[in-house]
C-alpha cells in the first residue's frame, strides 16, 4: 500500500496573525525559510538549491489494524525520505494525534541538516503514524508497530534507511520494528533501526544521548560566555526522554532547574526543582508531572516559557516560542532541544533581544550521533562501554559547536544561520561532486 504523494500545498491555517501580520507556522515552510536565510548566503547554484530544498521522496501508507475489541480501523503513515547524498536516510518515527505529511517534510530535512552539521555520515528521513498512543494499549501498538514497518520495509534497510524513537516511540517500539523487519528478511538485521534496548544491539547511552547533547553545548556556550553553572538556572519544557535527561545532567553540572512542564502541567520553584524525584513522581503517573506537589503549579503552562532565567530549553514540540510570547521571554540563552521550537519571528525578536539561540540541528544532534555510534558497533558486532559513547558524543558536539560558533562570528550571523551554512554546505559538495543520475 505504498503511494507517492505529490508535494502538498501548505494550508494558510496553519499560520497565525498577529497585529496584521501572518506568521508562519507551517513547519516545512519555516524548514524551507531557514534553508534560504543560509543558502543566501553560500551563493549555490539554483540546480542545487532546488534539489537540497525538496525532498527526495515522500511516501503515505494507509494500513488497517484489529483493536482489542475485534473491530478494525485503519491508520496512516508516513516516511519521507530527505537526502541521502552522505550517506543512508536517518530519522526517527513520531507517534502523534497531530501528525502530518509537511511536518514530518520539515523534520526530515532538519534530519540532513543536523547529521551534516556533526558530521555523521548519513543522510536525512523522518517518519511518523496519525495516532493516539495514550489511547491505546500495548498489543494495539505492536500490531500497529509492526504493520507499519511492513509497510515501509521496501525502503527501509541498514544500508538504506535507518529509522530510530521519537516523539511518543521508544526501545521498544524500535525491537518490534527490528524484529518486524528481520522476519521479512529471514535474518536478524538489527542495522535496521537504532534507540533498541542496550541487549539487543542498542548502544549504551543512546537513551539519554539527546539530553546529554543539548546539556553538553549548553555547558560549553556558559563557558564561552565566562559564566559558572552553579551560578545558573534553567527552565525546561517537555520532561520526555529530551528534556528528563537535559534537565538531570545540568542539574548534575550545578544548574539550578527551576522550572519544568510537560502536556499536563508546569512546575516551578526558584530554589530548584529535584529533578530525579520530580521524575520518579512523573514514572508513577503515566509519565506526567500533574499532581506534583513539591513544586508550585504554573498556569497556564505555556507561561512557564516567559519566566525569568539564565537559560530556557524547549524541549516539547515544534512553533513554542512564536511572534506571540517572544517579547516576554527573559533568558540569555535558548538551546533547542526539541525540533523547530521557534518560529523565524521569534527567531528574529530574540536576537533583536541579544539572546543566543543554540539552534535544533546542533543542540539535539547528540540523539542521531549516537544512534551512528548504535549502527557502527551493530555492524561490527561490538558493544563499546559507556564511558566511551559519551567521550565521543562530546567531542563530536563541542567540535561542531565551535565550528558554528566561529563562523557566526567570522560571517557575523546567528548560530542558526552559521549551523545551516556549515551543514549546507557539506551536503551540497557531496552532491555536486558525486553528480547527477544518469
Ligand atoms: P517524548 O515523547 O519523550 O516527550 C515529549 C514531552 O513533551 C513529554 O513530556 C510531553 O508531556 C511534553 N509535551 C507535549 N506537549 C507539550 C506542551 N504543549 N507543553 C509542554 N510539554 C509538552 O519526546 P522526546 O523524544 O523527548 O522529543 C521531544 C522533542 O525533541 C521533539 O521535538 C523531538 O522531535 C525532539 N528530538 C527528540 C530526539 C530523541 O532522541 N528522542 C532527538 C532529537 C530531537
Amino acid at each position: 500500500m505504498v503511494k507517492n504523494v505529490m508535494y502538498m500545498s501548505v494550508s494558510e491555517k496553519n499560520n497565525k496573525q498577529k497585529g496584521g501580520v501572518m506568521e508562519k507556522l507551517n513547519p516545512f515552510e519555516i524548514a524551507q525559510m531557514q534553508f534560504d536565510q543560509a543558502a543566501d548566503k553560500l551563493d549555490l547554484e539554483p540546480w542545487l538549491r532546488d534539489l537540497l530544498k525538496t525532498p527526495d521522496r515522500n511516501i503515505s501508507v494507509d494500513f488497517p489494524v484489529k483493536m482489542d475489541d475485534g473491530s478494525i480501523k485503519m491508520f496512516t503513515g508516513y516516511r519521507v525520505q530527505h537526502n541521502n547524498s552522505r550517506g543512508p536516510y536517518k530519522g526517527g518515527v513520531r507517534y502523534s494525534p497531530k501528525v502530518n505529511l509537511d511536518e514530518v517534510k520539515a523534520l526530515a530535512s532538519w534530519m540532513t541538516w543536523k547529521t551534516a552539521v556533526v558530521d555523521v555520515p548519513f543522510g536525512g528521513a523522518k517518519g511518523g503514524v496519525l495516532c493516539d498512543p495514550s489511547k491505546m494499549s500495548r498489543p494495539e501498538l505492536e500490531r500497529m508497530t509492526r504493520r507499519f514497518t511492513y509497510e515501509i520495509s521496501d525502503i527501509i534497510g541498514p544500508d538504506v534507511d535507518i529509522p530510530a524513537p521519537d516523539v511518543n516511540t521508544n526501545a521498544q517500539v524500535m525491537s518490534w520494528m527490528l524484529d518486524t523487519y528481520s522476519m521479512e528478511q529471514k535474518r536478524d538485521v538489527f542495522g535496521v533501526v537504532t534507540g533498541k534496548p542496550t541487549f539487543l544491539g542498542g548502544s549504551y547511552g543512546r537513551a539519554e544521548a539527546t539530553g546529554r547533547g543539548v546539556a553538553t553545548v549548553t555547558l560549553e556556550l556558559v563557558k564561552d560566555e565566562g559564566l559558572e553553572p552553579k551560578d545558573l538556572t534553567a527552565v525546561v519544557q517537555g520532561f520526555g526522554n529530551v528534556g528528563y535527561h537535559t534537565a538531570r545532567i545540568l542539574a548534575e553540572k550545578g544548574v539550578k532547574i527551576i522550572g519544568i512542564s510537560d502536556i499536563s502541567t508546569a512546575i516551578y520553584d526558584p530554589d530548584g526543582i529535584d529533578v530525579e524525584d520530580a521524575r520518579k513522581y512523573a514514572e508513577k503517573n503515566k509519565l506526567l508531572l500533574e499532581g506534583y506537589d513539591k513544586a508550585e503549579h504554573v498556569s497556564p503552562k505555556e507561561s512557564i516559557l516567559e519566566v525569568n532565567t539564565d537559560i530556557l530549553i524547549p524541549a516539547a514540540l515544534e512553533n513554542q516560542i512564536t511572534m506571540e510570547n517572544a517579547e516576554n521571554i527573559k533568558t540569555k540563552f535558548v538551546v533547542e532541544g526539541a525540533n523547530g521550537p521557534t518560529t523565524p519571528d521569534a527567531d528574529r525578536i530574540l536576537n533583536e533581544k541579544g539572546i543566543i539561540v543554540v539552534p535544533d540541528i546542533l543542540a539535539n544532534a547528540g540523539g542521531v550521533t549516537v544512534s551512528y555510534f548504535e549502527w557502527v558497533q551493530n555492524i561490527q558486532r561490538e558493544q563499546w562501554l559507556y564511558e566511551t559513547v559519551v567521550r565521543k558524543l562530546e567531542e563530536k558536539l563541542i567540535k561542531a559547536y565551535r565550528n558554528t560558533r566561529n563562523l557566526a562570528e567570522k560571517e557575523k550571523v546567528d548560530m542558526r544561520t552559521a549551523a545551516y551554512m556549515i551543514a549546507i554546505g557539506r551536503v551540497a559538495e557531496a552532491t555536486r561532486t558525486r553528480g547527477i543520475f544518469p
